[in-house]
């Protein structure tokens, strides 16, 4: 390594032999660095430290991941300048859980580190340096000028500014001066914004404009109806600035439409804590037989059990999980509370509020910096010892951690999308084994893998009824082949059936929620007249529509075929299936039912996060009719007045090219019917699609959870995919579809000749251009290898550290993807 450039004697402390430790950075690197320790941090440096230490020409807080290493040989190894914690930052278990996802997942220990921590605690923090009271002996030197710098401006500064003033490198004569006493180093965090910041936001006022007044008034304004309308699905108020980015307009088109009245600009802080004032919701009286015989499984499990606790939707799982959290809690153990989105989840919150008061700290993404840093701190010190927050929450550092809960572990956003590509619920494991906590999955839909688990080590505990015996809804499946449509919706499927169930729930004055999945990226191809969809006979998923050449292909291996012009299955002939999106849906919606009031929620990647949960509570509050939205409108709500539910096309799930779409469409299906007759008014569902016969459709209608999993199990043999092999994607991105292409081809080669060199049962599938071939002008390819544990691991431990980015091309290891697009 080449950071330990600048040369200086290793002296040898007072003792005698001097103390080595192996720091490892935040970076994008698979090296470790030494350092030698200071005789004045001889007490410090432990095993989980920070430590603030140079490279180059910066310094860079780092954690000690060896406490005892043997100096290497030949270089020149530089000090620590400080270690700024009382206690180690990383407890054991955690760096022990990081030691597992870098060698599991292929990534950089630094990088497994540093999503353990706040930001605060990284870079941001600053080294000051201190003049120490008492005798000064006379020094010259470039020592001279800066203890001369320092007293000039009294006795304290940021080392960046000492070494800007004396315009050299000072580690060495730091690290003298600290030595004998002079000075001392300390890092202390970067500035906070201060907690009231202000920002601009704009807000509808007055009524909504109906479908006739938009017409007039935006005639001639086409952005500012993009502007307003957007503005609107945001929840109604949003950053001024967010809302321009999000329809790249300028402040010219906001000014319009106040000069208009119909949007009002004010200021709120820029950091509002929507939980912190929240009382919270009070927990049922008392459990069925049921939830307390669950409740009681699960507690008697032991340290680093796993248990999967199965209930259909509505069947109480909140209350059970918070009945063995309340009970951990009187053994004075912590727990962790993971959910799928804190925003889309704030009855959950509520609940475990309502139980645990000010013992909780929830931990989500409208949190700023600081009271992040607030929050690590409040878990590590033990002030708080129940946690609640999405993915990373795993890594609180809850202390005497007893039990992790991860609710609704089938969602895809337990994995994280970036470096180091961890599965939560894969790291539960490693830490409760770590810190023999138990843990706890909970699911309506559980995923394969759980669902397969043996019970050697897995538990599983039911809850195959809903609280008070309410029935799970009754689903009426729409064939859009043949049922009678209602004319004048444009694209938008509308069947008799649909429109009747809905027009029934707004007279009763109950609602309506209305899902219309996100298109595919990629087109397929789907008979009208039969509904069948062509897929690759090799991969058994969708093949893709490509324009040019015009052809369908296979995004996982590759192979192409000419587009049809008759259907293979009833010669019917093809046409391409339309797209429809959430905005037409709207349109026709709002078309048919005038008088509704109907919230719209689809910005799940993008949308400021706050929207959700003010569109969710006017729903709660019943100021909303309809809700109409992607799959994030399928979540864990529990709202009763809710009476009707509407798949408006579940085949777009459907025929994803990704081996799970079944999967996905099932527990959507599941997932979103199961919002349907939470009160006492009862509830129906309404599922349009052209393919009434395929599994995953029939089972939802049929409410058939273990049947749809027995049958995908068996369909995931051959050819095999998760869970009866395991998969790591190879990503390989850049700016030039043909550089790009040959990479991907290169790098599947390599690991062909890896395979075959050491004998590894894997197969390489592909290269093939990603389902969705370009992000951000980013061009992508992958290719998949399947096969063993043991065999990937091997090839991930190798093939990790040495794919190195070059130009503009980068390459990815995505270790059991959950998504393939
Ligand atoms: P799930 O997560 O299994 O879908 P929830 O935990 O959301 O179910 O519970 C569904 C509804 O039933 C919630 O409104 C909850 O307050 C209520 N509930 C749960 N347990 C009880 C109980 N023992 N008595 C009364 N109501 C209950
Ligand atoms: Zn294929």
């Amino acid at each position: 390594m080449s950071t330990h450039g600048e040369s200086k004697p290793n002296h040898a402390t007072a003792e005698g032999k001097a103390r080595f430790v192996e720091v490892a950075l935040p970076l994008p690197l698979h090296a470790s660095y030494t350092y030698r320790v200071p005789t004045a941090l001889e007490h410090r440096a432990r095993l989980g430290d920070r430590v603030v230490v140079p490279v180059r020409r910066r310094e860079v807080v780092g954690v000690v991941v060896d406490r005892e290493a043997d100096p290497p040989v030949g270089i020149t190894i530089r000090d620590l300048l400080a270690a700024p914690d009382s206690t180690p930052a990383i407890p054991e278990p955690l760096l022990e859980t990081a030691r597992w996802m870098a060698s599991y997942y292929g990534a950089p220990l630094g990088l497994a580190l540093r999503v353990m921590l706040p930001r605060d605690l990284w870079g941001s923090s600053r080294v000051m340096v201190t003049l120490r009271n008492g005798d000064r002996p006379e020094v010259g030197g470039l020592a001279g000028e800066l203890i001369g710098t320092l007293a000039r401006r009294g006795g304290e500064a940021p080392l960046p500014s000492l070494t800007h003033a004396l315009r050299r490198p000072l580690w060495d004569v730091l690290a003298r001066l600290t030595m004998i006493g002079l000075v001392s180093l300390r890092c202390e965090p970067a500035k906070r914004q201060p907690a009231k910041a202000l920002q601009r936001v704009v807000e509808i006022t007055g009524e909504m404009l109906t479908l006739v007044e938009r017409a007039e008034r935006f005639r001639n304004a086409p952005k500012q109806r993009l502007a307003y309308e957007t503005l609107e699905q945001m929840g109604g108020t949003v950053p001024v600035r967010h809302l321009l980015e999000e329809v790249s307009a300028r402040e010219g088109v906001v000014r319009s439409l106040v000069k208009a009245g119909l949007v009002r600009i004010g200021r709120v802080p820029l950091h509002r804590d929507p939980f912190a004032t929240d009382p919270g919701v009070a927990p049922p009286d008392r459990l069925s037989p049921r939830q307390a015989e669950a409740v009681e499984q699960l507690q008697g499990y032991g340290p680093g059990e796993r248990a999967l606790l199965y209930g259909v939707t509505g069947s109480g799982k909140t209350v059970v999980y918070l009945k063995v959290i309340e009970a951990a809690l009187a053994q004075g153990e912590g727990a962790i509370l993971l959910v799928p989105e804190i925003s889309l989840t704030p009855q959950t919150v509520g609940r475990v509020r309502g139980m645990f008061g000010d013992a909780v700290a929830v931990v989500h993404s409208g949190l700023s910096d600081g009271e992040r840093l607030d929050a690590w701190r409040a878990i590590r010190s033990g002030e708080r010892r129940v946690v609640v927050g999405a993915r990373s929450a795993i890594f609180a550092p809850v202390q005497r951690l007893g039990v992790i809960v991860i609710d609704e572990e089938h969602e895809a956003s337990y994995k994280n999308g970036e470096t180091p590509r961890y599965h939560a619920r894969d790291v539960a494991v490693v830490r409760a084994r770590t810190e023999g906590a138990r843990v706890i999955y909970g699911s309506a839909t559980p995923s394969l893998e759980l669902w397969s688990a043996p019970a050697t080590r897995l538990h599983r505990v039911t809850l195959p009824d809903r609280v008070g015996h309410r029935p799970l809804p009754p689903v009426e499946v729409v064939d859009l082949r043949t049922a009678p449509q209602v004319r004048g919706t444009g694209a938008v499927p509308w069947s008799e059936v649909m429109e009747a169930a809905v027009a029934h729930t707004l007279d009763r004055k109950e609602q309506a929620l209305l899902l219309l999945n996100r298109r595919g990226f990629s087109a397929y191809l789907q008979c009208s007249s039969c509904g069948d969809v062509p897929t690759c006979p090799s991969c058994s998923i969708a093949l893709t529509v490509h324009r040019a050449p015009e052809q369908l292909r296979c995004h996982y291996c590759d192979h192409r075929v000419p587009v049809p012009t008759q259907c293979a299955a009833c010669g019917h002939p093809v046409q391409q299936a339309r797209g429809i999106g959430t905005q037409q849906l709207e349109r026709a919606v709002a078309e048919r039912f005038p008088a509704a009031r109907i919230a719209r929620m689809d910005l799940d990647t993008t949308g400021p996060k706050w929207s959700h949960h003010r569109i969710l509570s006017a729903v709660e509050r019943r100021e909303i009719d309809i809700l109409l939205g992607t799959q994030m409108i399928a979540k864990g709500i529990d709202f009763p007045g809710v009476t009707v539910v509407g798949v408006v096309d579940a085949d777009t799930a459907l025929h994803l090219p990704d081996f799970r779409a079944a999967e996905r469409t099932f527990q959507l299906l599941a997932q979103v019917s199961g919002r349907a007759g939470r009160g006492p008014a009862g509830g129906r569902v309404v599922v349009q699609t052209r393919r009434p016969d395929h599994p995953a459709i029939r089972a939802a209608a049929t409410h058939d959870t273990d049947g749809f999993l027995t049958e995908e199990l068996t369909a995931r043999q051959s050819p095999p995919y998760p869970p009866h092999t395991e998969i790591v994607n190879l990503l390989v991105s850049g700016d030039e579809e043909l550089r790009v292409g040959r990479e991907a081809a290169e790098l599947a080669e390599w690991v062909e000749a890896l395979i075959q060199h050491h004998g590894l049962a894997l197969q390489v599938l592909g290269p093939a251009p990603c389902p969705v071939a370009r992000i951000k002008s980013r061009w992508r390819w992958h290719a998949l290898v399947k096969g063993t544990r043991r065999d990937l691991g091997r090839l991930v431990r190798y093939l990790a550290p040495r794919l190195a980015a070059s130009g503009s091309i980068r390459i990815h290891l995505d270790r059991d993807p959950v998504s393939l697009l």
